[in-house]
């Protein structure tokens, strides 16, 4: 899913766990399920509109981008403090996968096409087994505009609980 859908994850992970634990446990559990949170969010997107490449000629596709990437940012500068630990856990395996792993790799693969570099050790594909294996009686909605709808609910949600969780009412 989208980078906003993540973020706010983690923030709720983060509100959740510190409200029930204290040092140092909460700082690990916080670690440990935003984290294990990824593969979750991500096994899901199968329900979303994901297209794996950019459909840079797609007007649709460009406008959601700059909205689903502006949210992002917005979510992540207003919660970074303090919760910018279950944001980056919630983060971690595709900056692992993503940021860290591929580019290394495409380095590798520019020497030697055959490389197999470390293909053990990316997250997605296991992410994707577990989705094949759980989820598969979901409807593939990656290429359907109307799979920003599941999006929009999922982060909509999020939003209602963390807002409630930090300004309870009474
Ligand atoms: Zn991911």
């Amino acid at each position: 899913m989208e980078d906003i859908t993540h973020f706010l994850t983690g923030v709720l992970i983060q509100i959740s766990i510190f409200m029930y634990f204290k040092f140092p446990f909460n700082i690990l559990f916080t670690m440990v399920f935003a984290f294990l949170s990824h593969f979750l969010i991500d096994a899901l997107a199968k329900i979303t509109y994901h297209t794996p490449e950019a459909l840079k000629g797609d007007k649709f596709w460009i406008i959601w981008h700059i909205i689903i990437y502006s949210g992002s940012l917005i979510i992540l500068i207003i919660f970074f403090i303090p919760y910018w630990l279950g944001m980056l856990f919630a983060k971690i395996v595709d900056i692992w996968d993503w940021f860290i792993l591929r580019p290394i790799q495409n380095r590798k693969k520019k020497k030697n096409p055959e490389s197999k570099w470390m293909e053990k050790y990316f997250f997605h594909p296991t992410i994707d087994k577990i989705r094949k294996k759980t989820l598969f009686w979901l409807p593939n909605w990656n290429y359907e505009r109307k799979g920003i709808i599941p999006e929009i609910i999922i982060i909509f949600f999020l939003l209602v609980i963390i807002m409630f969780l930090i300004y309870p009412f009474s």
